[in-house]
């Protein structure tokens, strides 16, 4: 079996087409689905999608490219939600969380400070509530570790993992796995690459983020979670493993980030 542990499946590409979407994933042996939230607003999309969905979980959280939208009680909002979906299997982390320094003027000034706050109160409620979390790093490492090694969290996952093996051991220390998926299958993503086959293989684990991050065979089309078998099979390639093997082991790994998903039939 295979665990997609980020795909935004409430996304506008997916409009009219999730349960078909999802159906097409599990028949490719996907049997978990993890939908991140990104904003206030989609908060009670994410669960009903996890609800309807025979193979899909969800988290709650404000992705860092909705912070400059988002307003303070936005977070006491998310707490309330969290305090809520406790009582729900199916919600298991907190979620997309982090800081993208990437996109300009997002970098400096006061949206690196209203991403800092959203990022900071959000790893805490993290600690409260003691949930993993669903990382978004872009060119942020670094003060994403400051933060993580000052509010403890148990660990979670660092999606679309892309830095040093240095960062990558760091965020490995603090209990986090990390996650691969579509930019791995492009040849020319040489350090990707590299992280991907030479890091500890229980530091792992798969996913799309769908419909982002399309792997090279679909680019530029949008990226489905049905796919995660075919890149599965490239990071097994790389690694020098059998397929059933890695599609195991990043499946068990998956589920020791996501306790939760893990105690999920
Ligand atoms: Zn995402």
């Amino acid at each position: 079996m295979w665990i997609d542990t980020h795909c935004h499946l409430d996304a506008a590409e997916f409009a009219g087409e999730q349960t078909l979407v999802a159906a097409a994933a599990q028949q490719q042996d996907v049997s978990w689905i993890v939908i991140p939230a990104v904003a206030r607003a989609n908060f009670a999309t994410v669960a009903a999608l996890a609800a309807q969905l025979p193979n899909c979980t969800y988290a709650l959280g404000i992705h860092p490219l909705y912070v400059p939208q988002a307003e303070e009680a936005d977070l006491l909002a998310l707490r309330n939600t969290i305090a809520a979906a406790l009582a729900d299997p199916r919600f298991v982390a907190i979620g997309e969380i982090g800081l993208d320094f990437f996109v300009p003027g997002m970098e400096s000034g006061p949206l690196r400070d209203k991403q800092e706050h959203f990022y900071v109160e959000q790893l805490k409620l993290a600690r409260e509530f003691d949930l993993p979390v669903l990382l978004h790093v872009r060119r942020s490492q670094d003060i994403l570790l400051k933060h993580l090694r000052r509010i403890k969290v148990q660990g979670g996952i660092a999606h679309a993992f892309n830095g040093s093996f240095q960062q990558a051991e760091a965020f490995i220390g603090l209990g986090f796995r990390l996650g691969f998926g579509g930019a791995m299958t492009f040849t020319r993503a040489l350090q990707i690459r590299r992280l991907a086959a030479e890091l500890p293989l229980d530091a792992l684990v798969l996913e799309t983020d769908a419909p982002d991050m399309a792997p090279a065979w679909l680019h530029p089309d949008i990226n489905q979670p049905q796919q995660i078998p075919r890149i599965g099979a490239v990071l097994a390639e790389l690694r020098g493993m059998a397929v059933p093997e890695l599609a195991q082991a990043t499946a068990a790994n998956a589920r020791a980030a996501l306790p939760r998903l893990a105690a999920l039939a």
